[in-house]
């Protein structure tokens, strides 16, 4: 491990967070400075333009619309990230669906993985609602945040390599915003790849071997944040079977045990 110091000052080993305390002592306003780093984070992203096929694609889809949304305007921009700014745990997905998120604006918000993901979250206690529909529904989010490793819907659900490698640095700036953050839950392979990624890109890690994709895995990082793996919740995982709400359920009770937030049950 090296330059782990530089780029997670606030982590030590023992996964306490040292500047969040002092600021609590000091009564200083730490939160408000980071909360606006994140805002202004997310105004860059919304306005990125660096893949040219995405941003292409993403806008074909919002002109011509699926027929059901055919009275929205779709969002068609990359998609900013959405929670609690000072969230312990982290949902790290893998980009917006065209019809999705694409055109809501918002992760997770208008399609069936959404559908399958938010009442998980609302029975865990992240989430003030069990459904999601729109930017404007009134959800909001306690003690964790949701981000992409992509922020604009890809053909097929598949982005290239080097698109995900043109938005890595934005994942790279939140995960450094997001001071509070103990656990990262990553859902998928390329989600889960994506974060192996930036510890390798930061230092935290010099090899991702032993770091290996399955459901419920569950790794200790050398920085002392907890890395937890599930399926995605796909409606080709969900109809199928290969991830249940039981499944799904025991990862965010988990992601809760290891972040130090008690359990509840909405
Ligand atoms: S995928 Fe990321 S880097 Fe590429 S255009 Fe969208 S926001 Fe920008």
């Amino acid at each position: 491990m090296h330059g782990t110091a530089s780029f997670y000052p606030h982590v030590v080993p023992d996964g306490q967070y040292m500047r969040r305390t002092a600021g609590r002592e000091a009564g200083k306003p730490v939160q408000k400075k980071k909360q606006s780093a994140l805002e202004a984070l997310q105004k860059r992203i919304a306005a990125c333009n660096q893949c040219v096929r995405l941003r292409e694609y993403c806008a074909e889809i919002g002109r011509v619309k699926r027929r059901a949304y055919s009275d929205w305007e779709y969002w068609a921009r990359p998609v900013p990230s959405f929670g609690d700014p000072r969230a312990r745990v982290l949902i790290l997905g893998l980009a917006p669906g065209a019809h999705g998120s694409n055109r809501t604006g918002r992760p997770f918000t208008g399609d069936g993985s959404g559908d399958f993901l938010w009442p998980v979250l609302y029975e865990a206690g992240f989430a003030s609602q069990a459904e999601s529909h729109s930017r404007d529904d009134g959800m909001k989010m306690t003690g964790a945040w949701i981000t992409s490793v992509g922020r604009c819907a890809p053909p097929k659900n598949k982005p290239l390599p080097e698109e995900l490698r043109n938005c890595a640095p934005f994942l790279d700036e939140e995960l450094h915003a997001l001071r509070q953050l103990r656990v990262v839950v990553c859902l998928g392979k390329i989600a889960f790849d994506g974060y192996l990624a930036h510890l390798t890109r930061t230092g935290v890690l010099e090899s991702r071997r032993g770091y290996d994709f399955a459901h419920a895995a569950e790794y200790r990082l050398p920085h002392g944040m907890h890395l937890l793996a599930s399926y995605h919740p796909s409606l080709q995982n969900t109809n199928t079977g290969k991830l249940t709400r039981a499944m799904f359920m025991r990862i965010f009770d988990r992601a809760r045990l290891l972040a130090g937030i008690p359990q509840q049950r909405a």
